[in-house]
Formats: structure tokens, C-alpha cells, sequence
């Protein structure tokens, strides 16, 4: 029998029309690429969106249509989140951190038709302007006074909805209507799409919520670093007029001594973003001796987080939550806030259960299998590829058959591509990314754990272990690392401090320094590139 209950269809807008009323004291604090700090209510940002949404149909854009995005963390950035869905069209956020070729080949693939940027955008637009689309048209996210000579026509963002009336009449379409479009920074083959629904947008952001409770306050307000132009920035952009907080959007300056200012002046209480970013944010603290007023929560996602890392912000007073997921995922798929009875346990037994990915997000269901695709028990113990489904994972990636035919598997689970063991409770451990695992000897070893561990010395500031061919082992692993200061380790050193968490054949043969580490446009250490540095290495 059927239930008798209204059916409304999700929409994206529905959250910005609720925090206009109901949480109309907040809203979005953005440090601009115009060097000023930015100030503006949900109720502003809703005139505002309206503006947008009138200026987007004058300028024909249809439901359907792929608006693109190449811009910081600030307010012109969310009214596009909101403007562009509302209206039906698809807002495709891109990654300015990629390589020209990707940038090309995604705006293609997606078949682009307008481009809203930042100011600091506009000498990449002008590189690669001749390879672009044809009749690509352009608006610069900027008021008059601010408008750059460029060598393309571009409108202005300020004057587009200045011209228009204050108000929209919001459609109403299906919930399934395509909302977001978000590219994998593709470290293997071509970049692919994953192409987010209103309904899987709003239920991400009532899952999460729910689950990753410490983070959320009304009136509280919370530091978005994680970038609204890769995965939604972790749907902060929806949650937190959801929840009633205030967005602080720090702009291009993402470096520690910044965000330390930024967080300090605006009285941040939560902040959401990968390991590298915390670092740079930690350097700052130990240099002032203190964190930032009424900063107590810690988000990290990404790349697991070093024991280390966790500890000295847990023992500076900052609660921190490590969370899983991927582009794939909308991103969030397990979230890190420890069960009641973990909250009050000693510290190393706390740090040892935020070391983990975290806790199934609701509506998320794992499952890990082994090479043969059997199903391994949730014990903890057993690792395996993990795969997941749920209403806020993609069910294929966008005009990619064969991607898609890749990911999928035949009971329509999505394969991450991560191995992982699951305990009983939830309870997710990301062991490596299976391409990142080192097989030596038919056995592997985790590089994550090897890394966890070499961070513990503190000669070492930064590292990745990456498998490098063996004559007799397949595979064996070795530690690529940055020095704290001028005295570097040894390997010896660095294994003997290693010593008593691995068998002594899981330790490194050999320990090679860089002066940095390279990144991948989202802020990972990118252990392609350290193989493609390393493929001629010679084992000694
Ligand atoms: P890309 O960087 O290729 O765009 P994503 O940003 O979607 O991809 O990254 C997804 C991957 O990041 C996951 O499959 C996983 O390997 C890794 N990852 C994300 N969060 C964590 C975490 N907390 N611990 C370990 N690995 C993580």
C-alpha cells in the first residue's frame, strides 16, 4: 500500500531560502582577491542569487547548461552554487590547479557555456584562450572599478546584477535534475565527471550533519581552506546555511601565517581541510605559541592525517575529526567524531581511533572484497577493496561509458579504489589506495602506516613511501622524505625508530631526500609524480 504524504521534490535553493529566514544573522565572510575582507547576510546572499538567477536566464543559459566556475573560496563563488542550480543549470566547478591540457579537455568535455573567474584567473584564461571552445563566453567576478584589460571580452559579475530585479520565481523541476559537476583531478587517464543531483546534494547535506556533530553550531563559524572548486568544498556550502553558521572564505591566501590571521580576527571555531594545509597552519601556532581565539575543531580529509599531526592539535585543545570520501562520494563517506565512550578514553587510545578514516556515514553502506570480488568480514582485520553505495555516491560518471563500466560493479556498488578493512561497529581504515600499496613478496605493505611512522622522527618533516621494483620482491618500499633542518637521519636512525610497529621486511631499503614534495591539484602528495622522479632508481 501507499503511503499518503506529499511528494516535494529536493531543491538546492530550499537551503538558501531557509537560512534567509531562519538563521538571517549569519552568512558569508569573504577575504577577497581584491585584498578586502567581505561581508554579506543569507538574506543578502539571497537577493543577490535572485539577481544572479535573472542575469543567468537574460543571458540564455537553459536547464541543462554547464556553467563553469575558476575561482577561490569567497561569496560570488557560492551565489554561482546557488544561482546556477537554481535555475536548473549544472555548475561545474573547475580545478585552476590543474594542467592546462586537463583544464582543456575537461571545459570540452563538459561542453562549457559560460565561464564565470576571478581576477587572479584571467592570465590562465589568456594562455589558454586559443585552445577554448568557440563561443565560450566569459564573466569576471569583479565590480567596474576592478575590471582588468584582457585580451578576451568578458563581461562583469557586479554590473550582470546590478541591471537585475531583486527577486526570482524559483522552478520546480525533479529531484534527479543535475545540480554540480565536479572532475576527479584524474592522476590516472582523462579527468572524470561526477555529476551531482539536487536530491544527492541535499541529502549529503542533511547526512552530515547528523553524523559529524562536534562541527556544527548555530552562530558558530566555520573556515572552509578545502576549495569550493573541488567537491563542493565537503558540502560546507550547504551545511552550514543549513546549520545556521557563518561561512569564513579565505580567498587565495592559504597559507598558515594567513589563515592563522584570518581564523584569529573572525573567531573561527571549526576549520575543514587536507593534512597540507594543517601543517603550514601548525608551523604557525608553534611559532606564536598558541592557536587561534575560539578555534576548537578540526576537519581532515583528503590524505589520512599523521599520527603526529592529530596529536599535536589534540593536545593544543583541538578536537580532530578525520573524514573519508571522494569526488565520487560528494564527497563525505565516513566521518571521524569518536562514539561516546572513545570520547573519554586516554589520550593515545583516542588518538589511535582518530588515526582511522572514521565512522560509515549514514546512508552509506561498505562493503570490501577481496581480488576474486568475495566479500570479506567487517572485522577489523580483513583488508580489501572497498566499495560503497548509497544516495550520494555516483551511479557513473558524466558521458564516460567505460569509466563508468570500470567502477561499477555487476550489483551496482561503486569501487573506490582503496583498500580498506571495516570493523564491526563501522569503524573505516583506508590501508592505501590500491595503486599505492607496495606488493613485496606477494605480501603488501601499507605505505600509509610506513609514513605515519617515519613523521614520528623528528628529523623528518615530510614523506611518502613509494614501491620501487625489486629484482627477487616484486616490489619493495622506499621513504621519500623532507629534513626538518640541517641534520638529516639515516636510514638506520629512521628504522630503529620504526622498529617496533613493523616486521623488520616491511621497514624501507632506502631513504632518499627531496627539498619538497610534489603536490596534485587537490593538495595530495602526488606519489605519481615521485614514481615518474624515481622510475630509473636503482636498488642498492
Ligand atoms: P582526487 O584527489 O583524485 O580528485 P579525491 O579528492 O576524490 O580524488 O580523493 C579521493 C581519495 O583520497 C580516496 O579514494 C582516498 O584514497 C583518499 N582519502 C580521502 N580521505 C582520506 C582519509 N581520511 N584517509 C586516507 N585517505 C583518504
Amino acid at each position: 500500500m501507499q503511503g499518503q504524504m506529499m511528494h516535494r521534490p529536493l531543491r538546492i535553493i530550499d537551503i538558501l531560502l531557509h537560512a534567509a529566514e531562519a538563521h538571517a544573522a549569519e552568512g558569508i565572510v569573504s577575504a577577497r582577491v581584491e585584498g578586502d575582507l567581505h561581508r554579506q547576510s543569507y538574506p543578502q546572499t539571497l537577493v543577490r542569487v535572485a539577481q544572479l538567477a535573472q542575469a543567468l536566464t537574460a543571458l540564455g543559459v537553459e536547464q541543462g547548461d554547464r556553467v563553469a566556475t575558476l575561482a577561490w573560496n569567497g561569496h560570488q563563488h557560492f551565489e554561482l552554487y546557488y544561482g546556477v542550480s537554481g535555475i536548473g543549470a549544472v555548475c561545474h566547478t573547475l580545478n585552476p590547479r590543474l594542467s592546462h591540457e586537463q583544464l582543456l579537455y575537461i571545459i570540452a568535455h563538459a561542453d562549457d557555456r559560460l565561464l564565470f573567474l576571478d581576477l587572479s584567473f584571467v592570465p590562465l584564461i589568456e594562455a589558454i584562450l586559443p585552445d577554448l571552445p568557440q563561443g565560450l563566453r566569459f564573466v569576471i567576478l569583479t565590480d567596474r572599478a576592478h575590471m582588468p584589460d584582457c585580451s578576451f571580452d568578458a563581461l562583469c559579475y557586479e554590473d550582470l546584477l546590478a541591471a537585475q530585479p531583486p527577486d526570482f520565481d524559483w522552478p520546480t523541476f525533479p529531484e534527479d535534475t543535475a545540480a554540480g559537476l565536479c572532475y576527479t583531478s584524474g592522476t590516472t587517464g582523462n579527468p572524470k565527471g561526477a555529476l551531482y543531483t539536487h536530491r544527492s546534494t541535499l541529502l549529503h547535506a542533511l547526512q552530515v550533519p547528523l553524523c559529524q556533530t562536534s562541527s556544527f553550531r548555530a552562530g558558530a563559524r566555520v573556515l572552509p581552506v578545502v576549495p569550493l572548486f573541488h567537491v563542493n568544498a565537503w558540502g560546507l556550502p550547504y551545511v552550514a546555511p543549513l546549520t545556521g553558521m557563518t561561512l569564513v572564505m579565505p580567498g587565495p591566501n592559504l597559507d598558515g601565517a594567513s589563515l592563522f590571521r584570518l581564523m584569529e580576527a573572525e573567531g573561527v571555531y571549526s576549520a575543514w581541510g587536507v593534512p597540507t594545509v594543517w601543517a603550514g597552519l601548525l608551523a604557525e601556532i608553534k611559532a606564536q605559541g598558541r592557536i587561534p581565539s575560539g578555534f576548537a575543531d578540526l576537519v581532515v580529509g583528503g590524505s589520512a592525517m599523521p599520527r603526529v599531526m592529530i596529536e599535536a592539535y589534540e593536545t593544543r585543545g583541538v578536537i580532530v575529526s578525520q573524514a573519508w570520501g571522494m569526488t565520487e562520494t560528494s564527497p563525505i563517506g565516513a566521518y571521524g567524531v569518536l562514539s561516546p565512550a572513545l570520547q573519554t578514553a586516554l589520550l593515545p587510545e583516542r588518538i589511535t581511533a582518530k588515526c582511522c578514516a572514521g565512522r560509515r556515514l549514514f546512508g552509506v553502506d561498505y562493503k570490501i572484497v577481496d581480488d576474486a570480488g568475495q566479500r570479506l568480514p567487517h572485522d577489523g582485520q580483513a583488508a580489501g577493496e572497498l566499495y560503497i553505495r548509497g544516495n550520494t555516491v555516483i551511479s557513473g560518471y558524466f558521458n564516460n561509458p567505460e569509466a563508468t563500466r570500470a567502477a561499477m560493479d555487476s550489483e551496482g556498488w561503486f569501487g573506490t579504489g582503496d583498500v580498506a578493512s571495516v570493523s564491526p561497529e563501522g569503524r573505516l581504515t583506508i590501508r592505501d589506495r590500491s595503486k599505492d600499496l607496495v606488493k613485496s613478496g606477494g605480501e603488501w605493505i601499507s605505505s600509509i602506516d610506513l609514513e605515519n611512522a617515519a613523521l614520528s622522527h623528528p628529523g623528518i618533516a615530510a614523506c611518502a613511501v613509494i614501491a620501487v621494483p625489486h629484482p627477487k620482491w616484486d616490489e619493495r618500499p622506499v621513504l621519500v622524505a623532507v629534513a626538518t633542518g640541517s641534520e638529516r637521519p639515516t636510514l638506520a636512525d629512521v628504522c630503529t625508530h620504526m622498529a617496533s610497529h613493523f616486521a623488520k621486511w616491511q621497514l624501507p631499503d632506502d631513504l632518499l631526500w627531496v627539498e619538497a614534495l610534489p603536490m596534485t591539484a587537490t593538495g595530495k602528495v602526488s606519489k605519481l609524480t615521485l614514481r615518474d622522479q624515481f622510475a630509473d632508481y636503482i636498488h642498492p
